[in-house]
């Protein structure tokens, strides 16, 4: 797929076919649809900013592959999560925004009116700009993963360990989130596996310690997993143990849940060359603000949270971007 790379690129084919030559102005333009995007959205179209929210590759965002969400106020039953994005979207379109499918495909914060590219070819010039692309969790990248995704395999022990009560469950990851989730998910299961690729654990001393100071967690270094079992839902988890240099062998475990926490990647690639993020690509905030470094331009959710990545947490990150974006609107207009 072609994209623009510079604003050189969107300028000249703006000129040809490629690019809409009625470019459309907007005054809040939301890019991203998961919990944090559509809070800005509902916070943003009440305020009369007639938000545009551009829903990305995957309308709804992470939750819609999540199964039961029960740790979202509101919900006492607890709610599947593409039905709660559902709920998500029409209290959005309740207020006026319009949802719309797309990707956004290339920004240039240079100046404002900020213009961003949507599928290529539309081009949308906004005066504020809310992302809330989020991130997505990394997988392993295995036949099995994908099968039982839903069903016995997950990214999110906080979302979904709470199914897994009493059960034994493996955990893949050498790092903070794993010895974090591992520990989390000790409280409530049998027993937790950590799945350790190295001979040595990349968590902070005082994770590791948590970890080896847990009696229901055993952790099984210089192990992979080559594939998951089961009738319909995850049963065991075969892997492969190195052993020295050359030798192998394969090792079954029989779990009921299969953790990913082997890093997440923010969303941000297409704001990179405006924005400063950290190492590895979160967008960053002024902290206790949605503000980055752009004046007008606010980041909420995943894409800039690597800490807590709840969608509560997310909610409230995008209420305060819309906010922050009212507030700047506002202080333009008291300018002139
Ligand atoms: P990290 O990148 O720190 O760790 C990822 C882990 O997954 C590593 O152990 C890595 O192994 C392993 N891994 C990666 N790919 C594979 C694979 N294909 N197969 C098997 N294992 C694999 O990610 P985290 O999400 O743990 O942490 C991200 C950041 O967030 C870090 O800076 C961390 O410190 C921070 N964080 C802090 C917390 C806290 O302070 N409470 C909590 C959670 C995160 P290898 O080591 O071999 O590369």
């Amino acid at each position: 797929m072609e994209l623009f790379k510079s604003m050189q690129d969107i300028d000249d084919n703006s000129k040809s076919d490629k690019i809409n030559k009625d470019t459309e102005k907007v005054k809040c333009l939301i890019i991203g649809s998961g919990p944090a995007g559509y809070t800005a959205a509902i916070y943003a179209a009440r305020a009369n900013l007639n938000p545009v929210l551009i829903q990305g590759l995957q309308p709804g965002g992470q939750l819609t592959t999540t199964t039961e969400v029960d740790n979202f106020p509101g919900y006492p039953e607890g709610i599947d999560g593409p039905t709660m994005m559902e709920d998500f979207r029409k209290q959005a379109e309740r207020f006026g925004t319009d949802v719309r499918w797309g990707m956004a495909t290339k920004a240039d914060f240079s100046q404002r009116p900020f213009k961003v590219v949507i599928d290529e070819k539309h081009l949308i010039e906004a005066e504020t700009v809310i992302i809330s692309t989020g991130a997505t969790a990394k997988y392993l990248g295995i036949e099995s993963e994908k099968k039982y995704q839903g069903s016995g395999v997950s990214a999110c022990a906080t979302c979904d360990g709470f199914f897994y009560k009493g059960k034994d469950v493996a955990v893949v990851g050498g790092g903070d989130t794993a010895c974090e989730e591992a520990t989390y998910l000790a409280n409530l299961c049998n027993k937790v596996y950590i799945i350790v690729r190295k001979d040595y654990l990349r968590a902070s001393k005082t994770m590791q310690q948590r970890v080896f100071n847990t009696p229901n967690i055993k952790v099984l270094f210089e192990h992979n997993t080559k594939e998951l079992r089961g009738i319909q839902v995850v049963e065991e988890a075969v892997l492969i143990k190195r052993m020295g240099e050359r030798d192998e062998s394969e090792v079954n475990i029989k779990i009921d849940g299969f953790f990913l926490a082997i890093g997440h990647k923010p969303n941000s690639e297409i704001f990179t060359n405006y924005l400063k993020t950290d190492d590895v690509g979160y967008i960053q905030t002024i902290p206790g603000t949605s503000k980055t470094n752009i004046s007008g331009v606010f980041a909420c959710g995943d894409v800039q949270d690597p800490h807590y990545r709840q969608a509560v947490t997310a909610a409230g990150s995008g209420c305060q971007a819309a906010l922050d974006a009212e507030r700047f609107l506002g202080e333009v207009e008291s300018r002139k």
